[in-house]
């Protein structure tokens, strides 16, 4: 059984799934950190032109843990669960996210781990190509303000000097990269239902949602 929450770069998706899956004892999927995951794992190869790298992904071993509100990251073994999260990832990850090779990729790890509990996962293309058959989806958006300030605060625990400016125009860019890919864009699934966040404090949006899940399926909390 799985919950989708699409959205664009910023929107609350991850805080907002991580809370929902305690509150209802639920697994939490971070489709974004598989992305980023792999994104490493290219800057490492020393970033190999992308019809090399795409040759080498059947070798990479990625893995995936929820413990106590973390969404912890495997490449091979070494936890990269800070790495993913560097300014450096965050300018490459929408080029890399491009390739339907990757995507498969990711998909394909996605798909094969939801198969035996239940999830609530986050991402930009999850009710329209990876789960179109999801028991419930959202789509969450905000002002482009409001959702550069979450991030900086995000950032700044792992990169102190970065600035409001650089964290808006990175996001400016990769909603418009998320949004006009030729495989798999951002795009709201026809059957997701809107959250705006803009305004809206993270508990009553939480409540808001809790209820909605409660109402449209068997879970509640
Ligand atoms: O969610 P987060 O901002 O960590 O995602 C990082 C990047 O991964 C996004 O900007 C997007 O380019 C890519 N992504 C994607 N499809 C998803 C999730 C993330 O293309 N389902």
């Amino acid at each position: 059984m799985i919950i989708v929450i699409d959205g664009p770069a910023g929107s609350g998706k991850s805080s907002t799934a991580k809370e929902i899956a305690n509150r209802l004892n639920i697994q939490f999927l971070d489709s974004g950190a598989l992305y980023r995951a792999v994104t490493y794992c290219w800057i490492k190869a020393d970033k190999p032109d992308i019809r090399s790298f795409i040759n080498i992904l059947p070798e990479v071993d990625l893995s995936s843990e929820y413990i106590d509100k973390t969404f912890y990251v495997k490449l091979n073994g070494d936890d990269i669960t800070n790495e993913i999260r560097t300014q450096y990832v965050a300018e490459h990850v929408s080029e890399i996210a491009t390739q339907p090779e990757i995507r498969a990729f990711v998909n394909n790890y996605m798909r094969n781990l939801v198969v035996d509990d239940a999830y609530i996962a986050d991402g930009r293309d999850l009710g329209t190509a990876v789960f179109p058959d999801a028991e419930l989806k959202f789509f969450m958006t905000a002002s482009i303000k409001e959702r550069a300030k979450r991030r900086l605060k995000e950032m700044q625990e792992t990169d102190a000097s970065i600035t409001l400016k650089d964290v808006e125009e990175n996001i400016r860019q990769r909603d418009q990269k998320d949004q006009s890919r030729a495989s798999d864009p951002l795009k709201k699934a026809d059957d997701a239902i809107e959250i705006d966040t803009t305004g809206k404090t993270f508990d009553e949006q939480i409540s808001k949602m809790i209820t909605i899940i409660e109402n449209k399926t068997k879970l509640n909390h």
